[in-house]
């Protein structure tokens, strides 16, 4: 197989820094039971897909979500007839990064904690992607992710390639203090391997500003490393210390941009939708409040305290502050506690996935009762769901269209730090709405040049531009 090519940067993460584990192999890892290659999304040459995932060694659980993502790719690669090189290339990331790293806890006890950064892809810019910190977090988790950003950095347009990391920590069972340390003691860990024209990391799923802020201070304190302006390094940072106005509610701009875009074609007003919403974080919330700006009316939400629901509507601002309160949306005074199956089952015309991957399954696909998908999540959809909702008629619009928006005005902080800017709220708005509606325009082209959904579509816009640049690039040597 042609390796990729290696930039100047690159040599630093052959390194070992502070004891660093680089994995060379696809740690399998697995959510289950079930065999089979990859067998959810398997296209029309499926012997061809076995032999590619046997000789990758790529995980062959079709539960496992690495194996989804990649699958999916492969099936726009057929569809499009993508070179078999490239369909290598991007299979598997370029670099895994594992650190392991001691925190003193509150209680003067030491705890060890485990950290990842995959890097997957850098054809067209630096790495670029989030930190995830959660319980639950795995390597291929973090896999999927980071190809999933490589994928939507191409396809939202941004000179970027992917990457991902995370913590394998519930932050909710720490003091501020403790959280403050094993999030300076993680960036030390992976200093080496990040930085402002290398590799940028970004909030996601348990993360926010603040600990952006304290990566950036982390990294900066390590100034021989950090260029001249070392909080380059990371996005997402608080407006007061290099961050951007719009980052915050960057993500749910991008899904609500998204759905104005494409709802029209789908015969649907915004004005007139009613939505739902699972996950209320920042996307959920984000998404939900701002689509309700546009006079769509929430009528049901749940995340990981319960599950809520009000005809009427349910008001998204008010619901966020009371999440901000009281850490999850379960009492919610105005609004009724409804079940698991009753929340899937909501008559509405939009559902927002915002929370965490492979939560629409099989049962949850059959129970939706929605017209439109609108993947506010990473991966919120497996394989197996995605069937199911195609054949009950209904449009999925996939997450590396519609969760982009995050990461474009990601973009737009590391320009405004790199060049000592500060951009005004509107300019920032106006740029991510075109950054997001130029993605909308070119998966619509790519669905009729090849007849397919918007996922593959969306899939084969991002190869697209990969493809034309390792076409003129090479491969090394
Ligand atoms: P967050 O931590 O702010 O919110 C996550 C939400 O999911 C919370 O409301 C939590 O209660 C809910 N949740 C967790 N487990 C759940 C469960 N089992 N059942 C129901 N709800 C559950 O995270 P976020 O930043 O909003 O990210 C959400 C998703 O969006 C993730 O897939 C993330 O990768 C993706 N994403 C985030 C960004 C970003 O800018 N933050 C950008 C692109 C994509």
């Amino acid at each position: 197989m042609p390796p990729t090519t290696p930039s100047p940067a690159a040599k630093k993460s052959k390194t070992t820094v502070n004891g660093n584990h680089q994995s060379g192999g696809n740690n399998g890892g697995g959510r289950g039971g079930g065999s089979g290659v990859g067998a959810a999304a398997m296209p029309k040459s499926a012997g061809q897909m076995r032999a590619m995932f046997e000789e990758l060694g790529l995980p062959t659980d079709p539960n496992n979500l690495y194996g989804q993502t990649v699958s999916t790719m492969l099936h726009a690669a057929e569809v499009m007839d993508l070179p078999d090189y490239l369909r290598q290339i991007l299979a598997q990331p370029k670099n895994e990064i594992m650190v392991h790293f001691p925190v003193r806890m509150d209680n003067g006890k030491t705890r060890l904690f485990k950290g990842y950064r995959v890097q997957h892809n850098n054809a067209l810019g630096p790495y670029k992607g989030g930190l995830r910190f959660h319980h639950d977090v795995h390597l291929d988790d973090v896999k999927s992710l980071a190809f999933l950003m490589t994928m939507k950095c191409s396809l939202v347009g941004v000179p970027y390639g992917g990457g991902k990391g995370g913590i394998k920590v519930n932050p909710r069972e720490h003091s501020k203090g403790e959280m403050e340390r094993i999030v300076r003691r993680f960036t030390t860990a992976i200093a080496h391997n990040i930085g402002p024209d290398y590799d940028i990391p970004a909030p996601d799923v348990g993360s926010g500003s603040q600990h952006m802020a304290w990566i950036a201070d982390t990294y900066s304190f390590l100034s021989e490393i950090g260029g001249n302006n070392p909080i380059a390094v990371i996005t997402g940072k608080p407006v007061e210390y290099g961050g951007s106005l719009g980052r915050e509610k960057a993500t749910g701009q991008g899904v609500v941009d998204t759905l104005v875009e494409m709802l029209p074609e789908l015969k649907l007003r915004p004005d007139r939708c009613t939505f739902s919403v699972l996950g209320f974080g920042n996307v959920g919330s984000w998404s939900g409040k701002i689509f309700q700006d546009k006079g769509a009316k929430m009528t049901a939400v749940a995340d990981h305290t319960g599950f809520i629901a009000n005809a009427k509507g349910i008001d998204a601002y008010d619901l966020s502050d009371y999440v901000a309160k009281t850490g999850g949306v379960k009492g919610y005074p105005k609004a009724g506690a409804i079940t698991k199956d009753e929340f899937y089952q909501t008559k509405v015309d939009v559902f927002i996935p915002a929370a965490l991957e492979q939560m629409i399954q099989e049962p949850e696909a059959e129970m939706l009762n929605c017209k439109v998908v609108a993947e506010g999540a990473n991966a919120p959809t497996t394989p197996a769901g995605e069937r199911i909702l195609m054949e009950r008629g209904i449009e999925v619009l996939p997450a590396i269209l519609c969760n982009a928006g995050g990461v474009t005005v990601s973009y737009f902080e590391w320009v405004q730090n790199k060049t000592f800017q500060s951009w005004d709220l509107d300019y920032v708005d106006r740029e991510l709405n075109k950054h997001m509606v130029k993605a909308a325009q070119k998966t619509r082209a790519a669905r009729k040049q090849y007849s397919c959904d918007l996922r593959t579509a969306a899939y084969i816009a991002a190869l697209q531009r990969l493809q034309q640049a390792y076409e003129v690039r090479g491969i090394f040597p």
